[in-house]
């Protein structure tokens, strides 16, 4: 039976394009045929209002699966997109913070959720909150991976440094198995000199870890979410709909290389042929 592949979309420092990457790249890796499920952990939840849902009239979300114990398939709802669901945010999510404190086990609650519904995914992807605290937390520890994007700007290195010694302790006392899939640089203008020298620094340093694919600073993709629809949908041959779509398939093709089985990714979807 194929088993998920859990990514967290995790990095610290807010406004860097994480929600963004986790929602697009859901519905191209749904478009491509693998089945998805979008968890969104932060509070602001605007993965689950930029695929369309108002997050103050949700019956359930998973703040009742990290609090209340509620089944991961109980709080999922499909996307309305071919393989892609959802499991939504609350804005009760901002007292999961602290509400998790006293509770057994209050690190690994996703994870046990997550591991319950691994038999009908093809992938995991659960966009993280700008902070390292519980929710975060939670999230390092029901991945697999974490998928990091940076923005290209100054001081990028220096906080993914914060991050790589974050995901150390996790793997020394939360989750072993935890590792690096892979770093995409996001907002990324090609004119600016800062732009191409982070991109550098951050090969230089992470040899590997690079994705080929950046994405570009692209309007479009700020504008697709206010109307509720991924850039697939709102402008589905602007530049960043092709950045998300070539890096869905770069993501299948490592993902291909990476599991065990060869599962996860088949070789008809590696090309980057448009789906749409
Ligand atoms: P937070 O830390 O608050 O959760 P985030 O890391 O999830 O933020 P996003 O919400 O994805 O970041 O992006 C921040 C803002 O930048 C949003 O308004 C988004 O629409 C916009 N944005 C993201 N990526 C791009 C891009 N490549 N080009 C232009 N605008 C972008
Ligand atoms: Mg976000």
């Amino acid at each position: 039976m194929v088993k998920a592949r859990v990514l967290a979309i995790a990095n610290q420092k807010g406004g860097v394009g994480k929600t963004t990457t986790a929602a697009n790249l859901g519905v191209y890796l749904a478009a491509a045929g693998r089945r998805v499920l979008l968890i969104d952990m932060d509070s602001q939840a605007n993965a689950t209002s930029s695929l369309g849902f108002d997050k103050h009239n949700l019956p359930r979300s998973i703040y009742n699966t990290l609090v209340d114990g509620k089944a991961l398939a109980e709080v999922t709802i499909p996307s309305g997109r071919d393989g892609l669901d959802l499991a939504p945010a609350s804005v009760q999510l901002a007292g999961a913070e602290v509400e998790l404190v006293p509770l057994m086990a209050r690190e690994h609650r996703l994870a046990r959720a997550v591991d319950k519904v691994r038999d009908r995914y093809d992938l995991v992807l659960i966009d993280c909150p700008p902070s390292l605290g519980l929710l975060t937390l939670n999230a390092l520890a029901a991945a697999d991976d974490v998928l990091i994007p940076l923005q290209s700007e100054y001081l990028a290195l220096e906080g993914l440094m914060q991050l790589r010694q974050t995901i150390d302790l996790v793997v020394g006392h939360v989750n072993p198995h935890l590792q690096i899939f892979g770093i995409v640089l996001t907002m990324f203008d090609g004119r600016n000199n800062l732009s191409s020298q982070v991109q550098e620094e951050v090969r230089a340093h992470f040899p590997g870890e690079l994705f080929d694919t950046v994405i570009p600073r692209n309007v479009r993709l700020s504008e697709a979410p206010s109307h509720g629809q991924s850039i697939r949908e709102y402008d589905p041959t602007s530049r960043g709909a092709t950045a998300y779509e070539q890096l869905a398939a770069e993501m299948l093709h490592r993902l291909a290389l990476s599991s065990v089985e060869g599962t996860v990714a088949g070789p008809e979807h590696t090309s980057g042929a448009p789906s749409a």
